[in-house]
C-alpha cells in the first residue's frame, strides 16, 4: 500500500470486540489476571495499555520497523531510547539536533557517564573523524532546527553502520509520511508526536520505532522500567491526527512552498532557509532521501528590529514555541529554542536575532501571504 492508504489502513482501522471505527480508550491502571493460571497480555497500565499499544504498532508499520513504543513526550522518547546506553559509552551527536535532546544529553547523560561529542553532520566524514574505542551510537536529525539543514542520511548510516555503531534517527519534521529513516539504513527513530503527527497542537506526545524486535526489547525494558508512557486519551488524540496527516501536510507543505518562493522576493528579507527552495544547499539531498520538504522553514529580517515587529504585527501567526499543528506559529530561536544557549555559540551556527521560524498551518496561502507582508513592511 502507498503511504496514504497505511495511515487510514494500518491494522487498527476497526476494534475486533465491537466493531467500532476508532480504537477504543482502554481508561484503566491494572487488569485482572484470572485464576493465574496462564499469563495474560496485558497486566498493569505502565507496562501495557491496548490503547497504546494500537499506536505503537501503527508507528512500527509506518516507519516499516520491528517495534514501535509510545511515551509521554518527544523528549521522553530520547531520553528512553538514550536510557539504552550505559556509562562510559560514547554518542556522537549532531550539533543542531532538538535543542531538549541537547540538553539531556549533555546535562543528565553527561552526569550519568555518557561521553558526548558534537559534529556537524552535513559533512557525513565528521563521523568517522569522532568514532572512538567505545562509540555506540550517532544522533541525527535533518531537517535541523531552526536553520533546515539537511543530513545525507545514506551516508551518514552507512558509516555507522561500516562502525558498528547504531543510528538513532530523529524524525519529527518530516514524519515517516515523507520520509523513513529506517529504510535507509537507521537502527532507530525517535518522533515528537506533539508536532505533525498529533497535528493540531493539543497533545504531548513521543514514539520511537527500532528496526529489529532485539532492539525494541532494549527500549521496551526502559520504556517499562523509567515508566514514561502517555495515557489513553492522549495516545488517541495522537491516533486521531494519524489519520490526516497526510492532508494536513501536503496542504502546509504546499503552502510552505509558495511562502518561501514569496518571503525570497521580500525586500525586508535577507536569506530564507527551506529545503524546497532550488538554492538550498541540501535541495537535492532531501529531493533523494524524502518524498517532500515538509512545512517549516525560517527567514532572517535586514534588521532585528524588523523581526521584533513581525513577531508583533503579524496576525495569522501565534508567536510561540511548537510546529507542525494546523495553525501557523512562528518562533523566535534567539529567545525560545535557543535561549539557553551562549550568544557565541549562536552566533557561530548562524542563529541570529533577526532569525524566524515559521510552522505553516492550514491558512489559506493567500491570507499568510498578505498577513506577513503588512508585519514585515
Ligand atoms: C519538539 C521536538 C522534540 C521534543 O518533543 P516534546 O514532545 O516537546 O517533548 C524533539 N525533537 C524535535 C525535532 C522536536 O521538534
Amino acid at each position: 500500500m502507498n503511504r496514504g492508504t497505511l495511515l487510514i489502513h494500518n491494522g487498527h482501522e476497526t476494534d475486533p470486540a465491537t466493531g467500532a471505527l476508532g480504537v477504543p480508550i482502554i481508561q484503566t491502571s491494572t487488569f485482572d489476571q484470572g485464576d493465574l493460571s496462564h499469563p495474560q497480555e496485558f497486566d498493569y497500565a505502565r507496562s501495557g495499555n491496548p490503547t497504546r499499544k494500537a499506536l505503537e504498532e501503527m508507528i512500527a508499520v509506518l516507519e516499516q520497523g520491528a517495534k514501535g513504543y509510545a511515551f509521554g513526550s518527544g523528549i521522553a522518547a530520547v531520553s528512553s531510547v538514550l536510557g539504552i546506553f550505559s556509562s562510559g559509552d560514547h554518542v556522537i551527536a549532531a550539533e543542531d539536533i532538538y535543542g531538549g535532546s541537547w540538553r539531556i544529553l549533555n546535562t543528565f547523560y553527561k552526569r550519568w557517564g555518557l561521553e558526548v561529542t558534537p559534529i556537524d553532520a552535513t559533512d557525513p566524514d565528521t563521523i568517522r573523524k569522532a568514532l572512538k574505542p567505545n562509540t555506540k551510537a550517532v544522533f541525527l536529525e535533518t531537517p535541523s532546527n531552526p536553520l533546515l539543514k539537511i543530513i545525507d542520511l545514506a551516508a551518514c548510516l552507512g558509516i555507522a553502520r561500516e562502525a558498528g555503531i547504531l543510528s538513532i534517527v530523529d524524525n519529527t519534521f518530516m514524519t515517516p509520511y515523507l520520509q523513513r529513516p529506517l529504510a535507509l539504513g537507521a537502527d532507530i527513530v525517535v518522533h515528537s508526536a506533539t508536532k505533525f503527527i498529533g497535528g493540531h497542537s493539543d497533545v504531548i506526545s513521543g514514539l520511537v520505532v527500532t528496526r529489529t524486535e532485539a532492539l525494541g526489547q532494549r527500549v521496551y525494558a526502559v520504556q517499562n522500567g523509567f515508566g514514561a508512557v502517555p495515557g489513553p486519551w492522549d495516545v488517541w488524540l495522537v491516533i486521531r491526527g494519524i489519520k490526516t496527516l497526510k492532508v494536513r501536510l501536503e496542504t502546509q507543505q504546499a503552502s510552505a512552498q509558495r511562502l518561501a518562493v514569496w518571503l525570497l522576493t521580500h525586500k525586508n528579507v535577507t536569506e530564507v532557509f527551506y529545503p524546497g527552495l532550488e538554492g538550498h544547499p541540501g535541495n537535492q539531498i532531501n529531493q533523494a532521501q524524502a518524498s517532500g520538504a515538509g512545512a517549516v522553514l525560517s527567514f532572517k529580517t535586514k534588521t532585528t528590529e524588523q523581526a521584533l515587529r513581525f513577531l508583533g504585527r503579524v496576525e495569522l501567526a501565534a508567536a510561540a514555541v511548537s510546529l507542525g499543528g494546523v495553525e501557523t506559529i512562528a518562533s523566535y530561536p534567539v529567545k525560545m529554542s535557543h535561549a539557553a544557549m551562549p550568544a557565541t555559540e549562536r552566533a557561530r551556527l548562524g542563529i541570529t536575532d533577526t532569525l524566524i521560524r515559521i510552522s505553516v498551518g492550514l491558512e489559506d496561502v493567500e491570507d499568510l501571504i498578505a498577513d506577513f507582508d503588512q508585519a514585515l513592511t
